[in-house]
């Protein structure tokens, strides 16, 4: 493979590839290789400006149901069509295992989008109460940035939604995995999406991603990432009075009760921590477990970790592959170093190098650490797991909620109504129930500091429509 393959020149506006208003390119790193295997467009405040009118105009209101249908089953259909090339692009340009690429990374974006066809068949769009006729409309001009860690997944998780609503949308990917976004604008091309529907700006967050956040005729800003970020997306967008849907990090409880099936959490468990590396906003992080089976329940972590192959990225049996930018790798390694220090007992992993080049981090899992430590708090975005031990339930919801997060994570008990009523309890967006399993079309969301807004299936399509009355005489 030669160098720059990639290599991008032009932004996606009203329907065409364009020139952006300056020259300046963002590099993309390979994190296998460390090499720079393409650049995208660094766009501008202009870029934006021109993309929003774009968006504006081809924004229409009133637009049928039927219309919204052919244009998302057109772009399902273009984006089946390219999804092979996609994943080979997510493994170059941020590092998953080929399998997940071929998998996790691709057909669960394909299972979302069709889940967004179904919530648009089903879909009632006017109702009664009483004398009035409340009727759904798009929201209007959507803007939506997205991050690198499932780079397909994040963007139609917002394109499709707004597609199946009616709106129209401005969309900046991350500019670490900007060029499997670039492959799937191609596709909306391919698929014949009316000029303007759908616009692809790239560049610096600090510019271009503020600038969608705070434009004046930009009606929703749809955001991914990291909460830091998300507070001032949040921030800018209020200042205009913007509506905002926010999904942000997350330190994930699986909280292993006592009389649960111990074999089968632990691996769940570990399988889930260490899917994509780690990079998961929903990963379950935090594995709480009773003092009792303690020692029971680390002797199966170590021996499931010891599963999990990392390496080379395009090798069929590599389980972890690189951390996907060096200013991740060196985010994760700063975290094995303090867990250390803070006192946290190393029983997998550790912060030694494995590979001479490639951002490749050992899977890691710490025994004993304290919950109010940094690795017990704090968002890692890597192949680093944190065993917690607890005495009772009532301390294991302690920690289960004890921390700014609420997005993802898992109970486990004797029996599923056992595990259910403590589920409730746990402040939290999402949990798998003795091992519930993943649900494309189920509302997906934070609680405190994980976001504001759900994504997927009914309830993230129905963030794209306003609501109003009509009282009848
Ligand atoms: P990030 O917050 O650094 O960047 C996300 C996006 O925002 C990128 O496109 C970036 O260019 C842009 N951006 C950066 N600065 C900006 C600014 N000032 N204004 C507007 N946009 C700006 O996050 P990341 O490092 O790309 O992704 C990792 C983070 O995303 C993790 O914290 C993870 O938990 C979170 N995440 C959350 C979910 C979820 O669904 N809740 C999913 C994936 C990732």
């Amino acid at each position: 493979m030669t160098n720059h393959e990639y290599d991008r020149t032009t932004l996606y506006i009203d329907g065409q590839w364009v020139a952006p208003a300056a020259t300046g390119t963002i590099d993309v790193v390979d994190p296998a290789t460390e090499e720079v295997i393409g650049h995208v467009p660094g766009g501008t405040e202009a870029d934006v400006d021109v993309a929003v009118a774009a968006a504006r105009r081809a924004f229409d209101p009133l637009i049928g149901v039927d219309e919204r249908r052919q244009r998302l089953d057109a772009v399902i259909t273009a984006m089946e069509k390219r999804l092979p090339q996609i994943a080979e692009t997510i493994t170059r340009e941020m590092g998953a295992p080929i399998r997940i690429s071929q998998t996790v990374q691709t057909q669960v974006p394909l299972a979302v989008a069709r889940g967004f066809a179904d919530a648009l068949a089903d879909f009632e769009f006017s109702e009664r109460i009483g004398n009035s006729l409340v009727v759904r409309e798009p929201y209007g001009v959507v803007s939506a940035i997205t991050p690198w860690n499932y780079p397909l997944y994040q963007v139609v998780a917002k394109v499709l939604p707004a597609i199946a609503a009616g709106c129209t949308v401005v969309l900046k990917p991350s500019n670490e995995a900007p060029l499997s976004v670039f492959e799937f604008v191609e596709a909306l091309d391919d698929a014949g999406l009316p000029p303007g529907v759908v616009n692809l700006v790239s560049g610096p967050g600090s510019v271009i991603g503020e600038r969608m956040a705070a434009h004046p005729d930009v009606d929703f800003v749809s955001f991914t990432g990291s909460t830091e970020v998300g507070a001032r997306v949040g921030e800018l967008a209020g200042r205009n009075i913007k509506k905002v849907a926010l999904e942000l990090g997350g330190k994930s409880a699986n909280v292993i009760l006592d009389g649960a099936d111990l074999a089968t959490a632990v691996r769940v468990g570990v399988g889930n921590a260490f899917l994509n590396g780690g990079q998961t906003c929903m990963a379950w992080t935090r594995m709480l477990v009773p003092l009792s089976r303690y020692s029971e329940a680390l002797d199966l972590v170590a021996a499931a970790v010891a599963k999990y192959t990392v390496g080379d990225p395009w090798d069929p049996a590599t389980r972890i592959g690189p951390s996907a930018s060096q200013r991740q790798f060196e985010t994760v390694l700063g975290f094995i170093e303090r867990a250390s220090r803070d006192g946290a007992r190393l029983v997998a992993g550790g912060p030694e190098k494995i590979r001479d080049t490639g951002y490749y981090v050992a899977p890691t899992v710490f025994a004993d650490v304290l919950p109010d430590s940094d690795l017990g708090q704090e968002e890692v975005f890597g192949p680093v797991l944190a065993v917690i031990p607890f005495r009772d339930s009532d301390e294991a919801l302690e920690i289960a909620n004890g921390t700014p997060y609420g997005l993802s994570g898992a109970v486990w008990a004797a029996d599923d109504d056992t595990a259910i009523a403590f589920a409730r309890q746990v402040q939290t967006g999402q949990l798998d129930i003795n091992g519930g399993k993943y649900n494309p079309a189920a509302p997906f969301g934070g609680y405190k500091k994980s976001g504001v807004g759900r994504e997927l299936g009914r309830f993230g399509f129905e963030e794209y429509l306003q609501t109003k009355s009509l009282q009848l005489p």
